[in-house]
């Protein structure tokens, strides 16, 4: 089945629309129509060649949702027309010890949702910036927000998760103190996630316009990164810190906001390395510095019932497909609020463009 996408043939070139091969969904498959695809930061990366080993064509997008068009006969629990998710995952060995624990994030023979080895042509997983993708059931999440949200209901599919496992990890909640630091597509994910959970939260940036609004995502103070004073206020008064910047930056003035065995988790994954921080403002308080990747499928769907249960969506940018490389500039100005989502009806080429 040929379908039509938006993808990169080199990393110096913009995206553009392509037509790409899905397999015939085999016994395990659900064929999802996806309806909408959020636009993460790592897609930038991915595509512009940033990390290591792109293939090319890459067509990114790991923040699907959809509706279930076809199911193969083994399918269990999923039906034509029902609203459904894929984030970063699509297969797994299902046979590991991370497999068995519902870590497939962390199984050696994870499949990405992108730029992945695959049977499928043309030999690696092509991604949610197309009209519709074909997976195993077990990485199809269920979707239980009203029809109206599903566009802002994109994002918790990387975004979301990103930040709630970690949060769920070192258990966040009433009586802790979590920072986020930046808020861009994770970072608002996490404040809102955060405040939800019961923790006290409070929001690191580097821009002054987002301060009125981090708070209106829940944070309780919201603190201007490059303000010394600022930063002074809230030595050695953290549990947990989430930092989901997506460049190099010094991780010595936020790990010394951690209280003793508090935990600073990177979930950004910039191109190039932190500088090295500080050992003594580790070994000192028996800090904690740690790293996180999306999360399993069953925390996941954990993620977007709580996310159902408690009216939590994405704030988001719906945009037309020809507007993503316009999109990705803004992006890496901190100039969206907070997450870019493509509406994939407009990949027709009949369709009206959402906007101008
Ligand atoms: P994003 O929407 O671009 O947000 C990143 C935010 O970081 C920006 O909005 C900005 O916030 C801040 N920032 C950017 N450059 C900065 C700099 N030089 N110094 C200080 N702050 C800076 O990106 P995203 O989609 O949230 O993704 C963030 C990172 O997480 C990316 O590297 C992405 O690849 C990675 N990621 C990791 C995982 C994982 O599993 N670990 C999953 C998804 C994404 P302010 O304006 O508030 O300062
Ligand atoms: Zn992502």
């Amino acid at each position: 089945m040929h379908v039509l996408a938006y993808g990169a043939q080199a990393g110096d070139q913009p995206l553009e629309s392509l037509r790409i091969e899905r397999r015939h969904p085999g016994p395990d498959d659900v064929l999802i129509e996806i309806a909408y695809c959020g636009i993460c930061h790592s897609d930038l990366h991915q595509v512009r060649g940033e990390w290591a080993g792109t293939k090319f064509p890459c067509v990114p997008g790991h923040e699907i949702v959809g509706r279930v068009a076809a199911v193969g006969r083994q399918v269990i629990g999923f039906a034509p027309g029902d609203r459904v998710g894929v984030g970063c995952i699509v297969d797994s060995c299902k046979q590991c010890q991370e497999c068995a624990e519902g870590l497939e994030n962390y199984c050696d023979g994870m499949i990405g949702t992108y730029n992945f080895a695959t049977p499928d042509a043309p030999g690696w997983t092509l991604g949610g910036y197309s009209q519709a993708i074909v997976v195993h059931q077990r990485y199809v999440l269920r979707i239980r927000h009203p029809e109206a949200q599903l566009a802002a209901v994109a994002p918790l599919l990387c975004a979301g998760i990103t930040t709630w496992s970690p949060l769920r990890h070192w258990q966040a909640g009433p009586g802790k103190k979590v920072g986020v630091v930046g808020i861009g597509g994770l970072g608002h994910m996490g404040i809102k996630l955060a405040h939800a959970l019961g923790a006290q939260v409070v929001a690191f940036t580097t821009s002054q316009s987002k301060r009125e609004a981090a708070k209106s995502l829940g944070a309780d103070d919201v603190v201007i990164s490059s303000d010394a004073g600022q930063m002074a206020a809230h030595l050695q008064s953290f549990d947990l810190i989430i930092n989901t910047v997506a460049a190099p930056h010094d991780l010595d003035a936020l790990l010394v906001l951690l209280k003793r065995d508090g935990a600073m988790v990177l979930v950004g994954a910039p191109a190039s390395p932190h500088p090295a921080p500080n050992v003594f403002n580790l070994i000192m308080k028996r800090r904690t510095l740690a790293g996180s990747m999306i999360g399993g499928i069953a925390q996941t769907q954990e993620m977007l019932d709580f996310c159902a249960e408690h009216g939590i969506v994405a704030d988001i940018e719906l945009i037309a497909a020809q507007h993503i490389n316009q999109a990705y500039e803004r992006m890496l100005r901190g100039d969206v609020q907070y997450r870019f989502v493509i509406d994939n009806a407009t990949l027709a080429p009949t369709a009206t463009p959402t906007r101008p």
